[in-house]
């Protein structure tokens, strides 16, 4: 028991790290200029924003994402890791991993199917702090409005 609960622990240190590291410097964090689909994300809860954009590749992939914003360190790491993660996803594998993640964020439930999926398993320890719900979920909101051509995401 004790030690299944110290591997517990060295994983959840491992999912802060990835936050810390993600936080701290944060991957993408750029204007893309042109870009071909973009929108902003508030979460006035928190005070956290992101601005997500997106290019498509000829067949219709997300070739490039990046973004802007400022906040809390899971708000920014979560947008961070969307970023590194949509690349070479079609709109509808995108849209899919961004209920995934919801669900790991309001439940904790992690998934470790794929790496993109293990690294991103990471923001599912926020469901213990409902308030740190929509921290982690606002970059995936701003995407699925972006994939939807609106402009403003709502946090809810
Ligand atoms: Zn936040």
């Amino acid at each position: 028991m004790s030690t299944e609960a110290a591997g517990f622990e060295e994983l959840r240190d491992l999912y802060q790290e990835v936050i810390l590291d993600h936080g701290r410097r944060p991957r993408n964090h750029l204007r893309l200029d042109p870009c071909d689909a973009s929108a902003r994300g508030d979460n006035p809860m928190c005070g956290d924003r992101v601005e997500l954009f997106l290019r498509f590749a000829p067949d219709g992939r997300i070739a490039r994402a990046a973004f802007l914003g400022r906040g809390c360190a899971v708000s920014q790491a979560s947008a961070s890791l969307l970023t590194e993660t949509v690349p070479g996803l079609t709109p509808a594998e995108a849209k899919a991993l961004a209920a995934r993640l919801r669900e790991m964020a309001r439940t904790g439930a992690r998934d470790e199917s794929t790496e993109a999926l293990a690294r991103l398993s990471a923001l599912s320890g926020v469901h213990e702090f409902p308030s740190r719900v929509k921290c982690a979920t606002l970059a995936w909101h701003a995407l699925e409005a972006a994939l939807d051509g609106v402009k403003e995401a709502s946090s809810e």
